[in-house]
């Protein structure tokens, strides 16, 4: 057995992280165990440490089994930074370069090696003259007919654990729904597998759905409230992808189209260009993500809906890897649910695929808390609404709808069910155009009687009056719209009809949409970022996995500037460090060195912080007035201070705090950084408070 120090050492020492995330633990120590392992994690969970870093401390080889050639590629790349040594084998390959990977195997230099399930007899003599320690198969679901990309090679997978029955297996995947499940560990000859479900709730996404309607507009504007923020849309089509590419340059919105129709080579371009944030703005079919794992996506949009909660989550999913919060925002349409019912009629499975849209539709339906029905979706049970979603947000007003549900019903019935929604509002409306005219609608006895509510208001009623089962689209004849058998209790018996007023409440939302502030091309963090691009240049590696957003982020707010500082951030491995380490730390230390030779600057804007102190302001009123942080007000009133300029300090640090600041000098032999302080103190001193107290104490040395 493997102790439990063991494995946190090695987490931070070829990972760069200090803590596990949930589960993670839990499964890595029951592969020691020897056990199988199921493992059901949401994109963005952490799923590939749970087999790497066994890997890493078991001995012999793991394989890997992985779908897609990108994604091996990638994670042996990031491996590689990591100083894990790892290795890839499928047909892509020249014989050469396939025998120099087996040369290297049969020394023990490889302690991953990934395949694709159609490349196992490449595997042959591997399996036959090696010792294999964990054998791992990624995107599990591929196997079972039930899941949403079935690969028939999957299907193959278990004969291993019949080969090799005492050598554990675990099988990864994001999909979660239970006949999935079972059909995994049965067909990959695993039934006793250990199942390890991660909750699927990724709190940081935002979840919105809104109505399709001038989705182009809608999107722009979304845009422009986020200009530094990347994100991805996804089209059902390869033609709807480079449209709305078009129309977003032609609104200098940097954005491109991705297909699997696109050259090859334009095509790694563009995802490098994407994932090096030269590209804002990736407008792509479901092909595109699946490979990579760029940390810092803020959004993720879906201009049609898509065809199963499964993909739509994952793809979501792909959105604020890295914690922070994302935005996802989701454009439902019937015409889309026309187009997916005619896909799913022709698919190998109907009957399952249309229950799958089914539920995708509710989804977008829903005007109860989105989260909770798409969490139920996974099997999970949320007591509480997550006030993270539009509904949340603006819960829907209900109001009575008895008559207007009347109205939309009789003029359905007076159109004898022979026509589609559309033809149904214009006749409520009154509407003068030549369908109206060729018909000879405007003599039907409901022509016009409600004027008075909007075109798009009438679509989101007649949607609701749908889904609470008054009226459906007969999709198999041109959508035409019918009564069902419950509307008669409407028309003919005085039913009362609630309907939500969603349109009123999408008003409120889009006025309380908040705009992030820019990033500054100055920052630290931008230089650190070019620093990372040129590197990933060089390497050949994508910048993400040099180091991801969020070490870089802690980097500029911490400033390390020696190699015991550097090894602290989170994300920094030792072979990170060995490798990187220096580079960084010179542009930390450059970049602190600039900002405190431009005194030019910095004299002016100290005075007006002085003037507005001597006005009587407080140190938040000062920040306020001239948009600055806090902190950066009172490094102005340290300097002033610092200059002899009449300045109270101590009407900014309490008395105990001070005294303990003093201690703490005294203690940690006055050490060059403030984060050293803040530790100390276990974060419960703010660093601007130490930063005052370490001037008033400089002054009394
Ligand atoms: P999945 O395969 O489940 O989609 P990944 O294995 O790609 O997820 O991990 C997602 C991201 O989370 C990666 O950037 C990874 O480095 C990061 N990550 C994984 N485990 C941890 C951890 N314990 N602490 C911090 N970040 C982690
Ligand atoms: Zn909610």
């Amino acid at each position: 057995m493997i102790a439990l120090t063991k494995i946190k050492s090695t987490l931070k020492e070829y990972f760069g992280y200090d803590q596990f995330r949930p589960l993670q633990e839990e499964i890595i120590q029951s592969i020691f165990e020897g056990n199988d392992n199921l493992v059901i994690m949401p994109t963005g969970g952490g799923k590939s440490i749970c087999f790497q870093l066994p890997a890493i401390l078991l001995d012999g080889i793991t394989i890997v089994i992985s779908p897609l050639i990108a994604l091996m590629k990638d994670q042996v790349d990031g491996l590689t930074t990591n100083g894990i040594s790892a290795a890839y084998i499928n047909s892509s390959q020249t014989e050469l370069e396939q025998q120099e990977i087996y040369t290297k195997i049969a020394a023990n230099e490889i302690k991953l090696l990934y395949s694709a399930p159609e490349s196992l007899s490449y595997l042959e003599h591997i399996f036959t003259n090696q010792k294999i320690s964990l054998i791992a198969i990624d995107e599990a679901h591929c196997i079972s007919s039930w899941g949403h990309d079935f690969r028939p090679a999957y299907t193959n997978l278990g004969y291993l654990k019949k080969r090799f029955p005492t050598i554990p297996v675990i099988a990864l995947t994001a999909t979660a729904d239970k006949a999935t499940r079972e059909d995994i560990a049965n067909q990959l000859n695993i039934p006793n597998a250990t199942q390890h479900i991660a909750s699927f709730d990724r709190k940081n996404l935002k979840l919105e759905v809104r109505p399709a309607n001038d989705r182009i507009t809608q999107i722009i504007n979304f845009i422009d409230e986020r200009p530094n923020e990347s994100g991805i849309i996804y089209c059902l089509s390869r033609k709807a992808t480079e449209t709305v590419a078009e129309k977003l340059q032609a609104s200098n919105i940097n954005a491109m189209a991705y297909h699997a129709g696109i050259n090859h080579d334009i095509r790694s371009q563009i995802q490098e260009d994407f994932i090096n944030d030269t590209c804002q703005v990736i407008c792509a079919t479901i092909a595109f993500g699946m490979g990579i794992d760029k940390s810092n996506v803020r959004w993720v949009i879906h201009y049609n809906l898509p065809k199963n909660i499964e993909g739509y989550y994952q793809e979501i999913g792909r959105a604020g890897r890295d914690g922070l919060p994302s935005n996802t925002v989701l454009f439902h349409s019937y015409a889309d649910v026309i187009q997916l019912q005619k896909f799913a009629q022709n698919s190998g499975n109907v009957e399952v695929q249309l229950a799958k849209l089914d539920r995708m539709k509710e989804y977008a339906d829903a005007l109860s808390c989105r989260r909770k029905i798409l969490l139920s979706y996974f099997g999970e049970l949320i007591r509480e609404d997550c006030g993270n979603c539009d509904v949340c947000k603006n819960p829907p007003q209900f109001f009575d709808g008895t008559i207007i549900a009347q109205k939309a019903l009789s003029a359905v019935a007076r159109l004898e069910g022979q026509e589609p929604i559309g033809t149904v509002i214009d006749v409520l409306r009154g509407a003068q155009n030549n369908t109206i005219f060729d018909k000879g609608y405007q003599h039907v006895k409901t022509y016009g009687i409600a004027k008075d509510i909007s075109w798009l208001d009438w679509k989101q009623y007649m949607t609701q009056l749908i889904n609470l089962g008054y009226l459906e689209i007969a999709f198999h004849e041109n959508n035409k719209l019918k009564l069902t058998e419950f509307a008669k209790d409407v028309l003919f018996h005085g039913k009362k009809v609630d309907l939500a007023n969603l349109v009123e409440a999408k008003k409120i939302q889009e006025k309380q949409t908040v705009k992030t502030p820019k990033a500054s091309k100055n920052s630290l963090f931008e230089r650190l970022r070019q620093l990372r691009l040129s590197i990933a240049r060089d390497e050949e590696v994508p910048a993400y996995q040099i180091f991801n957003d969020a070490t870089l982020k802690e980097m500029e707010n911490v400033r390390p500037m020696s190699d015991e500082e550097f090894i602290q951030i989170s994300g920094v491995g030792k072979r990170k460090l060995e490798n990187y380490g220096y580079q960084f730390i010179k542009e930390i230390i450059a970049f602190t060195k600039e900002k405190e030779k431009k005194p030019k600057r910095k004299g002016e804007t100290t005075k007006k912080t002085y003037e507005l102190y001597q006005q009587g302001l407080s140190i938040a009123e000062i920040a306020q007035v001239r948009k600055l942080a806090e902190t950066t007000i009172f490094s102005h009133i340290s300097k002033l201070y610092d200059e002899g300029k009449d300045i109270d300090l101590m009407r900014f640090i309490d008395k105990n705090d001070l005294q303990s600041i003093r201690e703490a000098k005294e203690t940690l032999g006055n050490p060059d950084t403030l984060k050293a302080y803040f530790e100390h103190f276990e974060e419960a001193i703010p660093y601007s408070t130490i930063r005052v107290g370490l001037t008033i104490l400089g002054k009394e040395d």
